[in-house]
C-alpha cells in the first residue's frame, strides 16, 4: 500500500538520519529513522529509494535536506539549516511562538521563534559534548542502563549526586570514582542529568525565555529531561507528538512550500 506523500523533509544528524514524508495538507505521512553510518551519501540514497517506495512514485518528490549532514544530500533541491527547519517544525505543530529547546546527539539549540513562527533569535552549542545526548549516552553506557530507561531510574530516586565535571571525558572518571565508592546508579544518572540541564538553562537565558517552553530533539523522549527542565526554568514544559522528527517535518514543509523539482540543482545555504 503507498502512503499520500508530496514533498519529502531529510534530517541529516550527527547520530540519527531521519525523512519526512508530508501529505498535500503538510501533514506528516511517513517517516523514517535510523542511526547515522559512516556513508552518508549511500545512507541517503537507500533512505530516498525507501520514500520514493512508499510513496509509489519514482521520483520528482520535491526534497530540502538539512541537520549536520545536509551538504552531502546532492539529491536535495534546497539546503537549510537545522534552525529553520526545526523553527517550521514546531510551529506547524503548536501555531504559536515561544522557545524551542533541541537538544540532539551532538549539539544542542535554543531557539527563540517569533509569534509567526520566525526565528528572532538563537544560541547553539556544537563545541562540547557535556550540552548534549551524547554526554548522557555515553553515562548510560558506563552504568549499564539502557538508554531508554536512564530518564526513569533518575527519576525514580530524590536522592541526587552533583557531577562537578565540566567536561564528558572527566565526568566519565567521575562516575567510574562514585561507582568504585559504592554509590548508587540512580543518584549518579540524576546528577549527570542536572548537570546537562544547568547548561542548557544558562543557553535558554542567553536567548531569553518567551512562554512556552518547547522541547524537540532525540533527547526529548528522555523523561527526566522534561522534568528538570521545568524544574530549574519553573516554566511548564511542552513536547510534540514526534520531537525527533521536528528539523526533517520543517524540512518537509519547506519542501511542499516551495515545490521545488529534485531535478532541479542544489543552490546556497538558507
Ligand atoms: P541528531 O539530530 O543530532 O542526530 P537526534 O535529535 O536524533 O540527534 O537525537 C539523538 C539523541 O537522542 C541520542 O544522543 C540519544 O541519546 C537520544 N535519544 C534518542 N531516543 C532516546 C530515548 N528514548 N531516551 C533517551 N534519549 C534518547
Amino acid at each position: 500500500m503507498t502512503v499520500d506523500i508530496c514533498a519529502l523533509g531529510i534530517d541529516v544528524g550527527s547520530t540519527t538520519v531521519k525523512i519526512v514524508g508530508v501529505d498535500a495538507a503538510g501533514n506528516l505521512a511517513w517517516h523514517f529513522l535510523d542511526q547515522a553510518g559512516p556513508r552518508v551519501e549511500d545512507q541517503v540514497d537507500e533512505f530516498l529509494a525507501r520514500a520514493r517506495q512508499a510513496a509509489g512514485k519514482p521520483d520528482n518528490l520535491p526534497l530540502v535536506a538539512t541537520g549536520y549532514g545536509r551538504g552531502l544530500v546532492h539529491q536535495a533541491t534546497r539546503k537549510v539549516t537545522e534552525i529553520t527547519c526545526h523553527a517550521r517544525g514546531i510551529y506547524r505543530e503548536f501555531q504559536h511562538g515561544g522557545t524551542l529547546v533541541d537538544i540532539g546527539g551532538q549539539d544542542s539549540k535554543v531557539i527563540g521563534i517569533g509569534p509567526k513562527g520566525d526565528v528572532v533569535d538563537f544560541a547553539m552549542n556544537d563545541k562540547c559534548a557535556a550540552g548534549t545526548g551524547r554526554f548522557l549516552e555515553n553515562s548510560a553506557r558506563h552504568l549499564r542502563v539502557p538508554l531508554e530507561r536512564i530518564g526513569s531510574v533518575a527519576l525514580s530516586t530524590t536522592e541526587e549526586v552533583v557531577i562537578s565535571s565540566t567536561c564528558t571525558v572527566f565526568a566519565e572518571s567521575e562516575i567510574i570514582s562514585l561507582i568504585a565508592h559504592g554509590v548508587a546508579v540512580e543518584p549518579i544518572l540524576r546528577g549527570l542529568h542536572r548537570s546537562l540541564i544547568k547548561r542548557i538553562v544558562a543557553m535558554v537565558r542567553t536567548v531569553g525565555l518567551v512562554s512556552p517552553l518547547m522541547l524537540s530533539g532525540g533527547v526529548a523522549q528522555n523523561p527526566a529531561i522534561c522534568r528538570m527542565l521545568e524544574e530549574e526554568t519553573e516554566s511548564k514544559v511542552i513536547l510534540p507528538r514526534e520531537p525527533q522528527l521536528m528539523g526533517a517535518h520543517g524540512a518537509a514543509l519547506m519542501a511542499l512550500g516551495m515545490g521545488w523539482s529534485v531535478l532541479t540543482p542544489a543552490s546556497g545555504e538558507t
